[in-house]
């Protein structure tokens, strides 16, 4: 699939998609969000007006849940935390529920939060019944020595912090079900068996499932925020790459690779074909680069992502956020779902690269 779609990718790279850099001059006192919802070939036309309509109205809801923590002094933090549960409940998202299926016919979710305050980090990898991933991040950050923890060590520390557990049915979609037995058709793989406690496998809106295919839509999701403290945070999660196998980790729960946060330069978050993200450490090399070479915001974005990551043939796109409330985002697909907003100023929500 990504063989048959990096030329399409090239193809599209003249129109490949920096939005001018949107600053902010008063300051770091003032909040701002950046939120993106997933990166791929989102072209216009080939999706329906509903489902553009909703997917639109999910990342201003989005926003808005960011807002309603920020706009009453909440931290940095929280705000990733109450977007981030929504988005891991919209089956629309390649998160929490309406996750990817590993090749396992499994859900394995992966998801980081870093705060650029302290430098502190939290993130998880392969857990299989954690609604809300985001938080057993951030329980891992706050409560516990270490940085990363994955698969059954994870989900008993989420139990032990009394973290809402479901069963891994919870995370079933039918779309992805059958967007996995596709993929396994298409690489000659069995197909595993229906998790227990699933419906009977109901019809598939095919139309719907070419539109998958097409639009490469990854859907993971990614929020970087500032408060009125000043400090910026950010956090990832995700359901990884559809018919993944043998425990692949992307680089969603990465801390550098996927999610990184420092007040001394930017936030960022990152989605797109993990493996590519992983070898260019994409978002703490946007901060370094701010921070050391003292390129803007925008300009760093582009650099790692226009010129370095497409370079590698990697796909994707990033959010990005300083603690001057400028915000950015660059991607080298056709489209990413994703939306800002400064504190007094209008939410912007975009899908395609014509846009803002
Ligand atoms: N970056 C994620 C991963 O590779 C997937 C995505 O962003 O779509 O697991």
């Amino acid at each position: 699939m990504l063989r048959f779609l990096i030329p399409v990718f090239l193809a599209v790279g003249a129109a490949c998609f920096a939005s001018p850099a949107m600053a902010q001059s008063d300051g770091g006192s003032r909040w701002a969000i950046v939120v993106h919802g997933g990166a791929g070939v989102i072209e216009r036309g080939a999706m329906t007006p509903e489902r553009e309509a909703e997917y639109r109205g999910a990342m201003a809801a989005a926003l808005a849940r960011g807002e309603a923590v920020l706009d009453s002094d909440g931290s940095a933090l929280d705000a990733i935390e109450a977007v981030i549960h929504g988005l891991e409940d919209d089956p629309m998202f390649n998160s929490g529920r309406g996750a990817v299926f590993t090749a396992a016919g499994r859900n394995e979710l992966d998801a980081s939060i870093m705060d650029g305050a302290t430098l502190n980090a939290g993130a998880v990898a392969g857990v299989t019944q954690v609604r809300h991933p985001i938080s057993l991040a951030r329980a891992v950050m706050d409560n516990s020595r270490h940085v990363m923890l994955q698969g059954e060590g994870a989900e008993t520390f989420a139990r032990e912090q009394g973290l809402e557990i479901v069963p891994a049915a919870w995370f079933f979609t039918e779309r992805r079900w059958a967007a996995m037995e596709r993929s396994l058709g298409a690489m000659g793989l069995a197909i595993p068996p229906r998790p227990d406690g699933v419906p009977a496998p109901a019809e598939v809106d095919h139309g719907e499932l070419e539109r998958d295919a097409r639009e490469h839509r990854f859907g993971t999701v990614g929020v970087v925020a500032l408060d009125r403290a000043g400090n910026i945070a950010a956090g990832t999660s995700t359901g990884g790459t559809t018919a993944k196998r043998w425990g692949r980790v992307g680089d969603s729960p990465i801390i550098g690779a996927g999610t990184y946060a420092n007040n001394a330069s930017c936030g960022v978050s990152a989605t797109g074909t993990g493996e590519y993200f992983i070898r260019l450490t994409v978002a703490s090399r946007i901060c370094a680069l701010v921070e050391l070479q003292g390129l803007s915001l925008q300009a760093a974005a582009d650099q790692v992502i226009q010129d370095e990551l497409t370079a590698m043939e990697g796909d994707g796109g990033i959010v990005a956020l300083t603690p001057g409330g400028e915000i950015a985002w660059s991607f080298n697909t056709p489209g990413m779902y994703r939306a800002r907003q400064n504190e007094g100023g209008d939410a912007v929500v975009a899908i395609y690269g014509d846009e803002d």
